[in-house]
């Protein structure tokens, strides 16, 4: 029985790495194909509304190999967004997300096919360097991903992206939620199956440059969070419960400066006691809409 490969590979503006990507993937493709059980491969070029003129290099390149197929998106939608349409073409039995400016070798892709023949459903890369990243960029995402560990109950594997392999299984489940904010990394750590790790080097950009600027990361941590997290929801609980208690606090003080000094101001008391009790009442109130919204979400 012949098994099929699909790979996903999102492209945004990659014009100048595009021939070394080709050549990369004819390499791998060889090397999977020619293995001792018969084996074959699709790449799918997502052109994720490039604006460099890399729409036409990818059509070139599946004009002149069968192994590419190429989609083309009508504007740029995002990383996240591309990789959920790649996955929407992709036929094979396996799928593996890759990103296109090959900081993620796509030699390792052979060791996670290794992986899925040993039974696992999803094999996650797994960062064991990194070459080429600044420092900010470093320590934000080691920080961000313990951080979404805490707040989340997914178990979202460390230093890794979305560079991964699925089963045909996982592909489907994940194909079956329709987020519209889509953090997917979360997503396929979401629906479960049999998940392992490989361990691989990150190679620094050798064309271009990276498109997560500063304020892309903040928008992509943020999917994250209130993707798999309602805890920011329910800070508005927390806030209420310390606000009322400490009205109650400040009250029963309001009390007793009325009724055992002359300290007091006409109606001050009555003002306080207003005023902190509403507040709390109000962040309550507010957490408690936070509740259910978070269970509908
Ligand atoms: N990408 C995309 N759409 C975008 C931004 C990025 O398809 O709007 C692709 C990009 O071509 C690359 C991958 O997503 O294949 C990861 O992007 P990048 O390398 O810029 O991110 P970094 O590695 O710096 O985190
Ligand atoms: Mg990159």
């Amino acid at each position: 029985m012949t098994i099929h490969h699909s790979v996903v590979v999102p492209v945004f503006n990659e014009r100048e790495g595009i021939p070394a990507l080709v050549a990369r993937f004819e390499a791998l493709a060889s090397a999977v194909t020619s293995g001792a059980g018969s084996e074959t491969m699709e790449v799918i070029l997502v052109n994720d509304g490039s604006r460099d003129g890399s729409d036409v290099a990818l059509d070139e390149a599946a004009k002149k190999n069968p192994l590419f197929k190429v989609v083309h998106l009508s504007r740029n939608f995002g990383h996240q967004l591309a990789i959920t349409a790649g996955l929407e073409w992709a036929k094979g039995q396996t799928v593996t997300v890759i990103d296109a400016d090959l900081q993620d070798p796509p030699e390792v892709i052979r060791e996670l096919i290794a992986k899925w023949h040993e039974g696992f459903e999803v094999v996650y890369a797994v960062r064991r360097s990194r070459q080429g990243e600044t420092a900010f960029k470093l320590w934000t995402a080691k920080v961000f991903y313990r951080f979404i560990r805490k707040l989340t109950q997914v178990d979202i594997p460390l230093d890794s992206g979305d560079f991964r392999l699925m089963d045909r299984k996982v592909v489907d489940a994940f194909l079956g939620l329709r987020e519209r904010h889509r953090f997917v990394r979360g997503m396929i750590s979401w629906v479960g199956f049999k998940q392992t790790g490989v361990l691989y080097d990150r190679a620094e950009r050798k064309f271009g440059e990276t498109h997560y600027p500063l304020k892309k990361m903040i928008k992509f941590a943020l999917d994250g969070i209130t993707s798999f997290s309602t805890v920011p929801l329910q800070l508005a609980t927390y806030l209420g419960v310390a606000s009322s208690v400490t009205a109650l606090l400040v009250g029963l003080w309001a009390i007793y400066v009325r009724l055992f000094t002359d300290q007091t101001i006409q109606g001050w008391t009555s003002v306080m006691l207003a005023v902190l009790f509403l507040g709390g009442v109000q962040l309550l109130t507010l957490g408690i809409f936070g509740e259910y919204l978070g269970r509908t979400y």
